[in-house]
């Protein structure tokens, strides 16, 4: 069986599962620990009693079911979150997996993973971390002149244009709408944070996916982020007319389903718009 052979076997659609459970654990520590500033790698897992958690009770998905969603060191509840980020990402990366082959899988595996750590920090704290935005637009770049090469047997210089396109009009058009918002709004209502965040998308979407991922991204949020969003936190009764919400896990929303679903209807989209054009 050659890799490609394997690449589209059930087999390897179980180890993509799998591959994403653990990277969903490690998506996990990235949101906790890069706002604070520590290291991602060392020290390894600890509950919050300061006990290190053994790696055979760090498995994803299960041990967090097999222990009922408890530590064992002291029994203290673990986070509904951990769990779910888990199964979240697992579902993901084979949704991708499906649409993709290899080097696709790669450059917009990368590409999810940074958008789910971004996400969590945004829905943590309100920013979102240059490393995962501007680091991201640089990986976008990188991930387009490979794939390409690689994937779609384009000259590199091709794919290198497409992505820093997408990366200025993705930016700019978010910078143009906060800048009108604010004027409107009084206040800031979309951060600069998630301007770069959009020059990321776009490094990785190039121009049609960007747009798509503003306005496709709110639409779509407005129906399922923002329920789940009035669901985690109404017990917290922190809810007010003037709550901010993150609008970088709207973008990413946007740019996920852009790959998964409905990348061929919008790209249909905006070149029957270019005949129209002429
Ligand atoms: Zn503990």
């Amino acid at each position: 069986m050659t890799l490609l052979e394997f690449w589209d076997h059930p087999t390897c659609g179980l180890l993509i599962f799998i591959l994403g459970a653990c990277l969903g654990s490690f998506f996990y520590v990235c949101i906790v620990r890069i706002p604070k500033d520590i290291s991602i790698i060392f020290p390894g897992s600890r509950c919050d009693c300061g006990q290190s958690i053994p790696l055979f009770l760090n498995i994803p998905i299960v041990s967090w079911i097999l222990l009922g969603g408890r530590a064992r060191c002291c029994g203290r509840k673990l986070e509904f979150q951990y769990i779910f980020l888990e199964i979240l990402t697992a579902c993901l990366f084979l949704l991708l997996w499906q649409k993709s082959d290899p080097w696709e899988f790669l450059v917009h595996g990368t590409f999810f993973g940074l958008l789910i750590i971004a996400s969590g920090i945004d829905f943590a704290t309100m920013t979102i971390p240059d490393r995962c935005t501007i680091g991201g637009a640089v990986l976008g770049i990188l991930g387009s002149v490979l794939l390409s090469h690689f994937s779609r047997g384009n000259y590199i210089f091709c794919g290198g244009m497409t992505s820093i396109r997408g990366m200025l009009l993705g930016s700019s058009v978010l910078l143009w709408i906060a800048v009108f918002a604010e004027l409107v709004f009084n206040r800031e209502a979309i951060g600069f944070g998630d301007v770069k965040l959009m020059g990321c998308i776009g490094a990785f979407l190039g121009t049609k996916g960007a747009i798509f991922s503003i306005f496709g991204g709110t639409c779509l949020g407005m129906v399922t982020l923002l329920p789940l969003w009035y669901l985690f936190n109404r017990k917290k009764n922190k809810i007010k007319f003037d709550t901010s919400l993150p609008f970088g896990p709207f973008l990413a929303l946007g740019a996920m389903s852009y790959l998964l679903f409905f990348k061929t209807v919008v790209d249909e989209y905006f070149s029957q718009i270019e005949i129209l054009l002429g």
